[in-house]
């Protein structure tokens, strides 16, 4: 039985997420991330990925990305939130995303994207909503950088 459903997101508004059909347990994995695998050189030279922060490629290992931006990846559908309750995880050539705490039934299903911070982060607002929201997509590790008391929390919890 799946785990999630998809419906309208209440973080990205114009678009959709998935939501936990009941509890989950820390742990459990959730969704594959599926896609296609492709090449550096392809990565390169496909002007898709100009961005420096695309959202849905994956580095698999020395020769190989993942290419998740495809129709048939649910997962893809999956908001970023600054207290994100999952995580992407991989071996070899498979990805999936795995609670990283217990989940509530209803509670919509999030990862981190992971961008690192540069000039332009002002670029990907965050719009999650929880307590500890940075206001931009930037992975937990560089928070700190536009906005001080993460910095703080940083000390204090670790
Ligand atoms: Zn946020």
């Amino acid at each position: 039985m799946s785990l999630y459903r998809i419906k309208k997101s209440n973080i990205d508004r114009n678009g959709r997420g998935l939501y936990a059909v009941k509890n989950i347990k820390e742990g459990t994995k959730i969704i594959d991330y599926v896609g296609k695998i492709i090449t550096k050189k392809q990565t390169e030279e496909n002007p898709k990925f100009d961005n420096n922060k695309p959202i849905y490629l994956f580095n698999l290992n020395s020769k190989y990305d993942l290419d998740g931006d495809v129709s048939w990846n649910t997962a893809r559908l999956i908001n970023h939130s600054c207290s994100n309750n999952c995580d992407y995880d991989g071996k070899g050539l498979k990805l999936w995303v795995t609670a990283i705490r217990d989940i509530k039934k209803n509670e919509e299903i999030t990862c981190d994207y992971g961008f690192g911070y540069d000039s332009d982060y002002k670029q990907f607002p965050c719009k999650c909503g929880s307590k500890n929201c940075a206001g931009y997509i930037v992975r937990e590790g560089s928070r700190w950088r536009i906005n001080k008391k993460f910095k703080k929390s940083h000390r204090i919890n670790r």
